[in-house]
């Protein structure tokens, strides 16, 4: 199974705005590696926020 949302880590300047603030309504994005997101894909229900708010779009969604 493909993901449906991930992180491409290369791009990721690890600024902990997907994980450190209220982004998430679910709470499915957690600190990783390297300050990298980890994504929760049980609990995400796809809804863009943490795509929209990533400054450098680090962040894709499959749907
Ligand atoms: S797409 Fe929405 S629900 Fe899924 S991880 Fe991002 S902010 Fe959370
Ligand atoms: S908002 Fe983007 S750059 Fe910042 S930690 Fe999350 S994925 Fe990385």
């Amino acid at each position: 199974m493909y993901p449906i949302i991930y992180v491409i880590a290369e791009r990721c300047i690890a600024c902990g705005i997907c994980y450190l603030s209220d982004v998430c309504p679910v709470y499915a994005i957690s600190e990783g590696p390297n300050g990298v997101p980890v994504f929760n894909e049980d609990d995400c229900i796809l809804c863009g926020a943490c795509v929209q708010k990533c400054p450098v779009a680090a962040i894709v969604m499959n749907n």
